[in-house]
């Protein structure tokens, strides 16, 4: 007993073949009898007799006319053929349905009847062609069934095995079951009394080991059926596609087109065969066609894509400019939190971080810098001569010209009612009262005109400054230094400049 026959009588639960399984294989056995007597078999299942007439009906065999009875079909299609047909039929019956550890065998039976159709037509178009080829081609990986029925959690094994590396089927399930899945399909099938010529095919159909020369153009035709099958029925397509054409086109010089046409008409005619085993085909259809399809929805994709560019383009394009909105509104929110409404020159509190900033810029870097301060002489009686609105437009002027008499690093603003301030930065005592000189002669020239009245203005100006290397506490005593010298232009005539020096200065 080899290892085989040893591992299915101990480990492996043997499917029996089906009753009327060996009933047809005992009358076609008989010879000259079988005619009559696979007929009677056959006949006695109503099921079965329907299911053969269908077949036999189909585009398959292609027959001019209609067969309308089982001694019909026995007489045109003969007697091994139907033989093969009723065979394929009542095995496939005996496994159906989910197995153990979920081995589906409706797919199986899905991928084994394309194989075998596939196989009938490949022997076709190599003139190779037998009685047998169908039913060798469906049964050809029984064995995997047979192993996966029998133990599915060590046939799981195989396939995890097989998913995580490239190693060949037959290979990992020598490792885990000692035999593969070709040599148990051609016992078992030489155990149910199948004849010499569908299994001994069967045990090389994978082409793994030595193929004996009797049996290479029905192994090649197995192993070109099983590729077929997969490019309906597994994955990797187009590289299926391509082996296929390889060896069809080295073997057997058949040519692209030729191979094209039979992977199509494999689909075709399956889902006729399929439905004659009550398997529904799904949505099985040329292979040209799914390639078709398939261009045809990338072209969809490809125009969705640029939609999806140009969409993407115009949200880009309306997020940048919101983000723009939203920094110009930042922006202005900024402007109104430190700048003064109406005079458009920074207001008191940014002056006063300003004020903070040059201080310690000025202190570590040991630079000089000044503080200008001037307010409006007599303003209250402008506003009652000529009108607080009259009054507004002349401030709002004081704001627009004073930039005319400082440098782009001075920064002015509105101290307080009628009051400004200029920072200079890198400026010292000397320059400062330069420029401040220049802005009170500069404002006493000028002639506001407001609403028809022209008014005229001076200021009363104080100055200081930080000189490098002074002791001081903060900036409110710079402050405080500027507005006793503006008090003192006040105290002196007004319309004149005065500087104090700060008390450290002295010191
Ligand atoms: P002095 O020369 O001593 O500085 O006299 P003055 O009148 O300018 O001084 P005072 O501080 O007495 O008056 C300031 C006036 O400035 C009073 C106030 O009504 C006016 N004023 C303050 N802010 C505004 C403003 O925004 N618009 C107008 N039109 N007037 C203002
Ligand atoms: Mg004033
Ligand atoms: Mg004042």
């Amino acid at each position: 007993m080899n290892a085989i026959q040893e591992l299915l009588k101990d480990n492996v639960k043997l499917p029996s073949p089906p009753a009327i399984a060996v009933r047809i294989l005992d009358a076609v056995k008989k010879g000259d009898s079988s005619f009559g007597e696979l007929a009677r078999i056959i006949s006695a299942d109503p099921a079965l007799t329907a299911k053969i007439l269908k077949v036999s009906n189909s585009s398959f065999y292609a027959l001019s006319f209609e067969v309308t009875s089982i001694e019909k079909a026995l007489s045109v299609l003969g007697v091994e053929v139907l033989k093969n047909i009723a065979l394929s039929f009542v095995i496939a019956k005996q496994l159906r349905g989910k197995g153990e550890g979920g081995f589906d065998f409706d797919f199986f039976w899905k991928r084994a009847i394309t194989a075998a159709v596939a196989a009938e037509l490949v022997a076709g178009l190599i003139r190779r062609k037998n009685d047998d080829t169908f039913v060798t081609g469906l049964l050809q990986d029984i064995g995997i069934a047979v192993m996966y029925f029998s133990r599915p959690a060590l046939y799981l094994k195989v396939l995890e095995k097989k998913q995580a590396g490239s190693v060949a089927t037959c290979e990992v399930e020598q490792g885990v079951f000692g035999f593969d899945h070709q040599q148990l399909g051609a016992e078992l099938l030489r155990a149910w009394g199948l004849p010499e010529t569908i299994h001994a095919p069967v045990a090389c159909h994978h082409q793994c080991g030595e193929v004996p020369a009797a049996l290479r153009v029905q192994a090649d035709i197995l192993l070109l059926a099983d590729k077929i099958s997969s490019v309906y029925h597994g994955s990797h397509s187009a590289g299926k596609i391509q082996q296929i054409k390889a060896l069809l086109g080295d073997r057997y010089k058949i040519g692209g087109e030729q191979i094209e046409k039979l992977i199509d008409s494999v689909a075709e005619k399956s889902v006729e065969i399929l439905s004659s085993f009550e398997i529904d085909p799904g949505d099985m259809r040329p292979f040209s066609q799914i390639l078709q399809e398939a261009n045809e929805e990338l072209g969809k994709l490809n125009l969705s894509y640029e939609q999806l560019v140009m969409e993407y383009k115009q949200a880009k394009e309306k997020a940048e400019r919101l983000a723009q909105e939203v920094m110009e509104a930042n922006e202005k929110l900024r402007e109104m939190a430190f700048k003064d409404g109406l005079t458009g020159l920074f207001n008191h509190r940014y002056f006063q971080e300003l004020m903070d900033k040059e201080l310690s810029r000025a202190v570590r870097y040991e630079r000089p810098f000044s503080l200008v301060l001037f307010d409006i002489d007599h303003f209250k009686k402008i506003n009652d001569t000529y009108g607080h609105p009259r009054g507004d437009i002349v401030l709002k002027t004081m704001g627009a010209m004073i930039g005319k008499f400082m440098r782009t690093a001075d920064i002015a603003a509105r101290y307080g009612g009628e009051e400004f301030a200029v920072v200079l930065p890198e400026t010292d005592i000397k320059g400062a009262r330069v420029m401040a000189e220049r802005l009170r002669r500069g404002i006493e020239q000028n002639e506001v005109l407001a609403e028809g009245e022209t008014i005229r203005v001076t200021v009363s100006i104080g100055i200081t400054s930080f000189v490098p290397g002074m002791p001081i506490k903060g900036k409110a005593e710079m402050i405080d230094a500027a507005d006793r010298a503006l008090y003192q232009s006040k105290r002196q005539g007004r319309n004149r400049v005065s500087l104090e020096e700060l008390p450290g200065a002295a010191a």
